[in-house]
């Protein structure tokens, strides 16, 4: 059985002496990756301290706001996204991590609330030599964020990546490197960027020397995740 207590305050810990390690002085967030966990869980995370949770799967994440309703979560959505969720998507979300398609960003301009503020976005993009389908590619990186800066209900935060899955720290750290490159030349550009979304159970240390902003983390929270809800 997981503590989730226990487990945000080792990683809080984790992240803490980590940035100290790698001189940051900047804030490092904690998002809890809680797919595929109970609504009851995120709960117990939540009253932890635990404010900002990621989720993949639309309907699933919908279904587990309608009962947290009492709790002011910070909602993430960072799975791949489907042309016909971006509605649901732009309604019941903060953030939005992995944007790769300009459709998709325009999708989700057309359908956010214009009550709301704009959608915090990030670019996902695309950092491993393996032809993996998701992620834009680092040379249309720049049209892309100018693309998106022309959407007036969103609002371009940053970059957000997904690398290739390596136990080997020094390949995990070059891999980072290459989104953390990018996202400085992006702002050496013009951009106003303070996002950099990378990092996850297996590798947010590497993540943070490499200049992380956001880490998300899901079973180092909540344990493996079952399979079926
Ligand atoms: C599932 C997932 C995570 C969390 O993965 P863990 O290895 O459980 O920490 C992070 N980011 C994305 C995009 C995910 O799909």
């Amino acid at each position: 059985m997981t503590i989730i207590s226990d487990s945000l305050q080792a990683i809080q810990a984790n992240i803490h002496q980590t940035r100290i390690l790698a001189n940051r002085v900047d804030d490092i967030k904690l998002l809890a990756v809680s797919k595929a966990q109970t609504a009851a869980k995120l709960r117990e995370a939540y009253l932890a301290g635990q404010h900002a949770f990621g989720e993949n799967y639309v309907q699933e994440a919908v279904a587990k706001q309608e009962q947290l309703k009492d709790c002011a979560i910070e909602w993430h959505f960072i799975g791949p996204i489907q042309s016909n969720k971006t509605a649901l998507i732009a309604q019941h979300f903060d953030w939005v991590h992995s944007v790769d398609r300009l459709k998709i960003a325009k999708r989700l301009n057309e359908a956010r609330l214009k009550s709301l503020p704009p959608l915090n976005v990030c670019i996902q993009i695309n950092s491993s030599e393996e032809d993996s389908k998701s992620g834009v590619d680092i040379n249309f990186l720049a049209t892309f964020a100018k693309e998106i800066n022309a959407l007036p209900h969103l609002k371009l935060r940053g970059l957000m990546t997904i690398p290739a899955p390596t136990k080997d720290l020094a390949k995990q750290r070059a891999q980072f490197k290459i989104v953390g490159d990018a996202f400085n030349t992006l702002k050496q550009q013009g951009f106003e960027l303070d996002t950099l979304s990378i990092g996850m159970s297996d590798d947010y240390v590497a993540a943070i020397h490499e200049g992380a902003t956001i880490v998300r983390i899901g079973s180092a929270i909540f344990g493996a995740r079952p399979s079926k809800l």
